[in-house]
């Protein structure tokens, strides 16, 4: 496995149970935990986890807004500062990461770039943690717009997504379909494709 597949799927345990422990990681993923303790390291550098004693936690914020006094890195498709409650990242193939405001952008992007990405990383809306966009349940439109037009907003859970979605309206989706919604409301209508609502 490459380790940033296993960092990945760190994450993704991590944020369905709170904390991780080295020495469970280690059995399962089958390496050592001087490995593991390089997973945690490079992922906490990232701004993914915070490193405790035998383990890591979660952090509350994503990356971007936790550097305060860097300028925060804008988005690559249209160039808006991410958000910490909406914003994506795409892990290309050859290294190195983009980021995305929202998952509108996120998706576009990769859609743009298929084959050149290896992972990506959606923020729970509700939740502010960071999850498998392709795990993740998004919200397709809601009468409420965050972020770019269509709005899309992810979830990890269906029924933080359902209550969001009886509020606001909207459509949930996977990503297979969010993707498929994105680029056929693209073609049908381009002036609807906005930015921040503009
Ligand atoms: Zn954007
Ligand atoms: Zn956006």
């Amino acid at each position: 496995m490459l380790p940033i597949n296993r960092q990945q799927q760190i994450v993704d345990i991590l944020n369905q149970e709170g904390i991780v422990y080295i020495s469970d990681l280690s059995r399962k993923f089958n390496v050592s935990e001087m490995t593991i303790h390089r997973d945690l390291a490079h992922l906490e550098t990232e701004g993914y986890l915070r490193k405790v004693r035998g383990g890591a936690v979660p952090v509350p914020q994503p990356p971007s807004l936790r550097s305060q006094g860097a300028a925060p890195e804008s988005c690559f498709m249209c160039q808006m500062t991410p958000r910490s409650q909406t914003q994506m990242t795409l892990n290309l193939t050859e290294g190195g990461v983009k980021r995305a405001c929202c998952p509108h952008c996120g998706l576009h992007g990769m859609q743009m770039m298929s084959g050149k990405i290896v992972s990506a990383l959606v923020t729970d809306f509700l939740r502010g943690n960071i999850i498998n966009a392709q795990s993740a349940i998004y919200l397709v439109e809601p009468d409420i717009t965050v972020c770019c037009t269509p709005t899309v907003l992810a979830f990890q859970r269906k029924d933080d997504a359902a209550r969001f979605q009886a509020g606001f309206g909207g459509q949930l989706m996977g990503m297979i379909a969010t993707l498929d919604h994105l680029s056929r409301a693209m073609q049908i209508n381009p002036a609807k494709h906005q930015h921040h609502g503009k």
